[in-house]
């Protein structure tokens, strides 16, 4: 951690409270997962015991922690962000403890990744307090990026990017989807990863449900295969990829359908800019290809946002009227599903900027033959 990154999350710090504040919370109960690091860079495994940040409205931001995790909790950035670090002890009950820090209170937003024990055990511990999701609170700071994170997903985009470059070389007629899959799986953490988060090889018929993963349908010519994949970056930031495959020459058909998609994710992606909403980016795609007659085939939303997580705010999607601002990140990612036949997908990830947007993702587009 740099100067500048402390400095960075000592201002989310502020920045989460008067959120909180707005939205009428009296304290901000953060648990282990993707908001805790966000705003304290502290990647902490999520354990039975409870470790909890609080954030009241007014006074000191502590952070609650099992005892035994205290070097782990002083190792990350927490140690040099003037938190105070509440340890308990393995007799303690931890949550009269965070009940004592959160003092007199009304209301008191947890975070959406707590689990419903931990959820349970803390309304017990403060009864008359009336709980509410933490999510569009610390959503409103985790949804407009800043510099460094938009360089966070750019890094992770040329990483995806470095994968789909191999994925030719992997697809032949004759191996399965699984293979396949196997070797995307160790590509993906070659080209810098930590972990992969999903590995989706569709092949032929398999193409028409959006979120196939593998199977051991062996690939056929003549097959399209959607080819989906992500992982996470070292520094926790996401990427997500889509390309489209074929074994051997596609029918015109589906070709000529495919080269409609394309134009479809390309207007999307173009329409990126400050000012537009984001259910506005997701009638582009979809009115492009209902224009087409594939409107029906088109089944799920344009996109969401990424960085932390791979979906998070804001939502490409009908309904909701969000305004882009340079800095929000979100995938395009029109498809097209056709149950028992096959199905096509071309995804990028996209980031608003002050005169347009940013493409993360920087392979061709076309329907790559191999
Ligand atoms: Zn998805
Ligand atoms: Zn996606
Ligand atoms: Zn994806």
């Amino acid at each position: 951690m740099t100067s500048h990154d402390i400095a960075d999350l000592k201002d989310r710090l502020r920045r989460v409270r008067a959120s909180a504040e707005v939205a009428g919370v009296d304290a901000l109960l953060v648990s282990p997962g993707p908001d805790l690091r966000y705003l304290t860079g502290y990647d902490a495994i999520p354990l039975e015991r409870l470790t909890c940040l609080v954030v009241p409205r007014e006074g000191d931001i502590r952070i609650v922690v099992p005892a035994l995790e205290v070097p782990a909790a002083m190792a990350s950035a927490v140690g040099q962000l003037d938190l105070e670090v509440v340890a308990w002890q393995e007799n303690d009950d931890p949550y009269a403890l965070t009940a004592s820090l959160v003092g007199a209170a009304e209301h008191v937003a947890v975070d959406d990744h707590m689990w419903a024990s931990k959820v349970l055990a803390l309304r017990d511990a403060m009864p008359g307090v009336h709980q509410v999701a933490a999510g569009p609170v610390i959503a409103q700071l985790r949804m407009r990026k800043s510099a460094s994170e938009i360089a966070s997903l750019v890094r992770a985009g040329a990483a995806i990017d470095a994968v789909h470059a191999q994925v030719g070389g992997f697809l032949e007629a004759g191996r399965t989807e699984r293979e396949v899959g196997a070797d995307i799986a160790d590509a993906i953490l070659a080209a810098g990863h930590v972990s992969v988060d999903f590995v989706i090889v569709a092949s032929g018929p398999n193409g028409a449900s959006p979120h196939h993963e593998l199977s051991d349908r062996v690939i056929e010519r003549g097959d399209t295969i959607v080819v989906d994949i992500g992982g996470t970056m070292p520094d926790g930031y996401c990427s997500d990829s889509t390309r489209m495959y074929c074994v051997g020459e596609p029918d015109a058909e589906v070709y000529e359908e495919f080269s409609v998609l394309r134009l479809a994710q390309a207007a999307a992606v173009a329409s990126v800019a400050p000012g537009m909403s984001c259910e506005a980016v997701d009638a582009v795609a979809r009115d492009y290809l209902a224009e087409a007659g594939l409107g029906e085939y088109f089944i799920h939303r344009t996109g969401h946002g990424i960085g932390l997580e791979t979906h998070e705010e804001p939502y490409i999607i009908a309904g909701n009227h969000q305004v882009l601002e340079p800095g929000m990140a979100f995938s395009i990612e029109p498809g097209v599903y056709r149950a028992g036949s096959h199905g096509a997908r071309i995804e990028d990830i996209v980031i608003c900027t002050p005169d347009g947007h940013l493409n993360c993702n920087r392979r061709p587009h076309d329907l790559i033959v191999v």
